[in-house]
């Protein structure tokens, strides 16, 4: 089996062909930036936030979860800085009026870092490499700042005193609410407050597909701890062999390969500067990996001097090798105490927590926000499960059984036997108050399995003339295309087995 790159074109066309993604509302043009999520698309996008939200909120004791909402008091954007400087860096073309985000303008010309450039140098590197419009060759303008915020107005008057934002990023309602969570849920250091939902940044120049949208969601937390104790980390010894691919700012510094280090060596060779982000990074970076992801395809890289965000003690990326090269997936920050002192200044209420242990007050830092887009983490997985089979001569989504956005499908071995497809009927009945699933009597055995082995279809069941004598299904996998014969009563159990890791021939009889 082999395993072609897609480009990020083909996974859009596959996504689309599939009915996992459309551009949103196609038949007028679409709008770019924008996506719709078809039957599969939906499914998979909600299990990848249940597995975050299980993994990250729920399984745990220390972290809670919060739904803020989306059009936000514009003085939490005031707070965070948002208002004054969420910008990025556009040229335009003199002739055409073509726009461009200048640092990935910069970044794809000469492939160098542009994240963090200012204004000036954009400029010079622009003229001194002559750097012209993509699209009709002619001369660029001079660089200036945009606001990415969308704007909108509340009530019935549009002015300036109704005007509010969407938020561009989740995690500042945590801030906000900071004490009433904390108070609330009798949270006591270290802990976390998480959130998900839609954030909208009116991108210069959306593009990649999922990859740069202007409606997209995220998946954040922010893990606060004391100020005088960035490295009581309790839990490192459970990620404490975890390898990583390392690359940090030193390393890009003198221009070094990525090295893969044990967290152990990380915070040894004080490569990454505290327990808790050292934690955080692993962890992550296992969630994807034990829902199905390559390990090979990713690496953490360390943010260098220009790039950092002035808020920022030390962020580090998560990235992923997308078709179009090294991006980042996940930003993980240790953001201090910026955003509960901007809040506390702004609004003139106390944020700060009573310390039992210190009997003081004090002001938590965030010594780690993970931040995730669900749609970038969407890609992966999808990128990830992509197989060609050649003997099947079909693609083979080969999702994470937790992923999959149709667990299991029921078919009928033929259409017109009335009591093969109600025994088929009965299956699909039972399965799917358990899990989504697809029936499926549309065209030849073979057409059918190859249409569920797209769609990620974790195993199938089929009901044939002999079920009728001998009360058996056949179960096949989608991996292997192997076949089992299982007892109709059992069906439900070994499925769910299967599901858990079981091998297939351990729960049925061969079928030969
Ligand atoms: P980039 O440098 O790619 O613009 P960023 O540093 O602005 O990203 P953050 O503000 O750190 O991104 O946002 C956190 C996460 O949200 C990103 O790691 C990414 O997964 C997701 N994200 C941000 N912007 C977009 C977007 N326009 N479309 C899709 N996902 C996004």
């Amino acid at each position: 089996m082999e395993k072609p790159k897609l480009t990020i074109d083909e996974m859009a066309a596959f996504c689309k062909r599939k009915g996992f993604v459309y551009p949103s509302a196609e038949i007028y043009g679409g709008i770019a930036g924008f996506y719709d999520f078809g039957h599969l698309g939906i499914e998979l996008k909600n299990n990848i936030k249940q597995e975050w939200w299980k993994t990250f909120v729920q399984r745990r004791d220390d972290i809670v979860g919060i739904d803020g909402s989306i059009v936000t008091h514009p003085m939490v954007w005031k707070a965070s800085g948002h208002i004054d400087g969420f910008t990025d860096i556009l040229v335009d073309c003199k002739k055409c009026g073509m726009r461009y985000r200048a640092d990935t303008l910069i970044e794809d010309k000469l492939k160098i870092a542009a994240d963090g450039m200012q204004i000036q140098e954009i400029s010079k590197r622009i003229k001194e490499s002559r750097i012209r419009c993509q699209k009709c060759g002619s001369e660029l303008g001079e660089p200036k700042r945009f606001n990415l915020m969308f704007t909108t107005n509340v009530g019935p008057v549009q002015s300036s005193s109704s005007a509010a934002f969407l938020r561009p990023e989740t995690a500042q309602l945590i801030f906000a609410n900071f004490r009433l969570v904390q108070e609330n849920a009798r949270l006591k250091l270290p802990f976390g407050i998480a959130q998900t939902g839609k954030a909208f940044r009116n991108e210069i120049s959306p593009r990649d597909f999922l990859f740069r949208m202007r409606e997209f969601e995220q998946m954040e937390m922010e893990y606060f701890v004391h100020p005088e104790k960035y490295d009581e980390c309790n839990f490192i010894d459970d990620v404490i062999e975890y390898e990583l691919n390392v690359l940090s700012a030193e390393m890009q510094k003198k221009s070094q390969n990525m090295q893969k280090m044990a967290i152990k060596e990380c915070l040894s060779r004080k490569i990454i500067k505290t327990k808790w982000h050292a934690y955080w990074l692993a962890l992550m970076h296992k969630w994807f990996v034990d829902l199905g992801a390559d390990s090979s395809h990713f690496r953490v890289r360390q943010h260098v001097k220009d790039e950092l965000s002035h808020y920022a003690l030390d962020t580090w990326d998560l990235e992923y090798e997308f078709p179009f090269g090294w991006k980042e997936l996940q930003g993980l920050s240790n953001r201090t105490d910026f955003d509960l002192k901007q809040h506390i200044q702004h609004s003139k209420t106390d944020l700060s927590i009573f310390d039992e242990e210190t009997k003081k007050k004090i002001i938590p830092h965030v010594i780690c926000e993970p931040s995730q887009g669900v749609e970038r983490a969407f890609l992966v997985f999808m990128f990830d499960a992509y197989h060609y089979d050649k003997s099947r001569d079909n693609v083979v989504l080969k999702l994470h059984p937790k992923l999959c956005p149709v667990k299991f499908g029921v078919f009928p071995l033929v259409s017109n036997k009335a009591d093969i497809v109600k025994k088929a009927r009965d299956i699909y009945d039972e399965l799917k108050q358990e899990w989504a699933c697809i029936f499926d009597l549309g065209g030849s055995i073979g057409r059918r399995y190859a249409r569920a082995d797209e769609a990620g279809v974790y195993a199938c069941v089929t009901i044939d003339h002999e079920s009728l004598e001998d009360e058996m299904a056949t179960v096949r996998s989608r991996d292997t295309t192997e076949q089992v014969r299982v007892k109709i009563s059992e069906v439900k159990d070994i499925l769910k087995k299967f599901m858990e890791g079981e091998k297939l021939s351990k729960l049925g009889k061969s079928v030969e």
